[in-house]
Parts: structure tokens; C-alpha cells; sequence
């Protein structure tokens, strides 16, 4: 069996301090849906765990809050209070919905939004969001903090650009209040169910019904989660129709393909990306008769 001893340190400075001093035996902990998971499983990523660094006490990692056009939500706070709260459901409703998808009720009221970035698996549903709205992660280590573009945080699956001595603060990105958003996602059934693919869509038509704006980040698509760059260049400047939305979609998988190349799942998941994505699409934006 695995035994660990428990550390619960009283700021993020002497988080980072004792993460530094104990390297590879050490682990920050959140919600713990995730960690424990993997310690039952036995990990090789905890085989030489002995410290667990509980984040609770750490009220810098806590909140939702909106300043100066900027949202700014701690690392702490669990999928449950980011479905409930009434700053994302103003300013993100996005990130409201796919932290309201997440497992099940008792998954989100332990699992946290930090935890679920920090353990890079490409089936999150909240991480594809925060490409999406182009959200920086604010971060911090025994030398001091530095931002993390959400698009450079996962490395490849189960390895993110953190230091192992630095903790996840929070995020931060401009309100997309006045934007339309989407979130959608496809699970295996209804009930507790990890993302098979999802879709996360921020989008504004200028008063001529133009696309000035488009952020469209598939999950469980690339390797990594990422935006779809072709798809969105195809839409950018342009009054959205049936015949649009078709070619939109269509490059999404099309990218998929050209990124991972014809797997196993491809025969699947290619029609099932692009129809998500059209729904996207036709959910988000004003089309032209
Ligand atoms: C039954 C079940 C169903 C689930 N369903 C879904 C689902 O539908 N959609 C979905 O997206 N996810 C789902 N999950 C995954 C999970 O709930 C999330 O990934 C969760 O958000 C992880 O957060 P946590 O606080 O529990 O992290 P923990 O388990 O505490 O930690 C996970 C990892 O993150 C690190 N970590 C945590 N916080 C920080 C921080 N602030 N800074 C640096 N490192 C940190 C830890 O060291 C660890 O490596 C499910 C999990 C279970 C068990």
C-alpha cells in the first residue's frame, strides 16, 4: 500500500518551499478526484510519492470575481461553484456549462478547475473552454509568478508546462459577455460520462452580421486541446450561411485528420466532430437566409 504523510501549509510560499525541497515526492492536492484515482490505480506517477501538499488553506486559489473587464477565477474553485456562479453566468456561461457537465454531483463539489488543467488528461471539459476564451493561467513557484497562455499549458496528455514546484493561482480572460458561446459535449451515455468530444465555441457578428471574432476549441480532438485554426479562418470576416457552417465544420475534421492522422477512432469520430461543430455553429451565430 501506499503511505504518504500530510503537509497543509498556511501560504503558497511555503507550498512552493516544501514542493521545491521534497522534488518527485511530493504532490499539490485539491479536490482529489483525480489524485486518488490514480493512487488506487497505482500510478507510476506517484511510485515515489510521500508528501501530499494540501491546497485548501490557500485563499489566493479561491473566488470568481470580474475587474475591469477581466474574469479572474481561483484554482480552487470546485466545477460546482463555477456552475452556480452568478459572475460566470454573466460574463462565461460557457465555462458555467461545462463545469455543469462534469461527473456527477459529488465529482463536482471535490473536483476543482485547477485540478482538472493540472492533470492534462484531453478528456477535461473545462480545459478546451479556457483555449477557448483565451485564458492565461496564473502561476506560481519558490522564484516568484509568471502567466501560462492556457493554449501552451498542456504539453502533450498528463504533462503540463508546470515546473513541479509551481501551483496553478487561477485563470484570467476578458468577459465574453457580450459574445454568444457554446458548449457542447458528447459523452458515452448520459450519467457520469467523460467527454467523447466536446465543443467549445465564442463568437461576435459585427450589426452587418459579420464574424469579428471566433474562438472554436475542439476536446478530445488533437493531441493536445487546441483551437481550430483552419475552421476559425474560414469563418472570420464572413456573414455565416448553411453552405459556411458545412465547409467550417468540415475543416475541423479535416485538421483532426491532417494533426493525428487515420486512427482507429477516425471512422467515428470524424462525421461525429464535424456535426457537433455545425451544431456549434448554427447554435452561436445569426445565419443568413
Ligand atoms: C467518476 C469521475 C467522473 C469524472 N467526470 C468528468 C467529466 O465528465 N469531465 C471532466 O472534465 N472531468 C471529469 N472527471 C475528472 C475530475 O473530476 C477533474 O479532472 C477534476 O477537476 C480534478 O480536480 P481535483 O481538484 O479533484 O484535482 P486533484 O485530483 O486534487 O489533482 C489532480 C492533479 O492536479 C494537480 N493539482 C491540483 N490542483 C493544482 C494546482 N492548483 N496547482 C498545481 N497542480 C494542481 C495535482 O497534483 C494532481 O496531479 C471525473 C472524475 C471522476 C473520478
Amino acid at each position: 500500500m501506499l503511505r504518504y504523510d500530510y503537509v497543509r501549509p498556511a501560504s503558497v510560499e511555503e507550498a512552493c518551499a516544501f514542493l521545491l525541497k521534497t522534488p518527485g515526492r511530493s504532490c499539490p492536492i485539491a479536490g482529489c478526484t483525480d489524485f486518488l484515482v490514480q493512487v488506487r490505480e497505482k500510478s507510476a506517477r506517484w511510485k515515489d510519492l510521500q508528501y501530499v501538499v494540501d491546497l485548501s488553506a490557500l485563499p489566493e486559489l479561491s473566488g470568481i470575481r470580474v475587474e475591469d473587464g477581466i474574469v479572474h477565477v481561483g484554482a480552487m474553485t470546485t466545477h460546482s461553484a463555477a456552475e452556480h456562479s452568478p459572475v460566470l453566468a454573466e460574463h462565461a456561461p460557457l465555462l458555467a456549462a461545462a463545469c455543469a457537465s462534469v461527473g456527477s454531483p459529488q465529482i463536482r463539489n471535490r473536483g476543482t478547475i485547477g485540478g482538472a488543467v493540472a492533470n492534462a488528461s484531453p478528456a477535461s471539459d473545462p480545459m478546451p473552454v479556457l483555449i477557448a476564451l483565451e485564458a492565461n493561467a496564473l502561476v506560481q513557484g519558490p522564484n516568484g509568478q509568471r502567466t501560462i497562455p492556457m493554449s501552451d499549458m498542456i504539453v502533450k496528455p498528463g504533462k503540463t508546462a508546470l515546473a513541479p514546484d509551481e501551483i496553478i493561482l487561477g485563470f484570467s480572460f476578458p468577459s465574453v459577455a457580450h459574445m454568444r458561446t457554446v458548449f457542447l459535449k458528447l459523452g458515452r451515455r448520459k450519467a457520469l460520462s467523460i467527454s467523447r468530444m466536446n465543443v467549445s465555441l465564442v463568437v461576435h457578428q459585427d450589426a452587418e452580421g459579420v464574424i469579428d471574432h471566433v474562438a472554436l476549441a475542439p476536446g478530445c480532438v488533437f493531441a493536445a486541446p487546441d483551437r481550430a485554426r483552419k475552421a476559425e479562418a474560414l469563418l472570420l470576416g464572413r456573414r455565416p450561411d448553411a453552405a459556411l457552417i458545412d465547409d467550417a465544420a468540415k475543416a475541423v475534421a479535416d485538421e483532426m485528420i491532417e494533426r493525428t492522422g487515420v486512427r482507429w477512432s477516425t471512422e467515428y469520430k470524424q462525421p461525429v466532430i464535424t456535426a457537433l461543430v455545425r451544431r456549434a455553429l448554427e447554435n452561436g451565430t445569426e445565419v443568413a437566409e
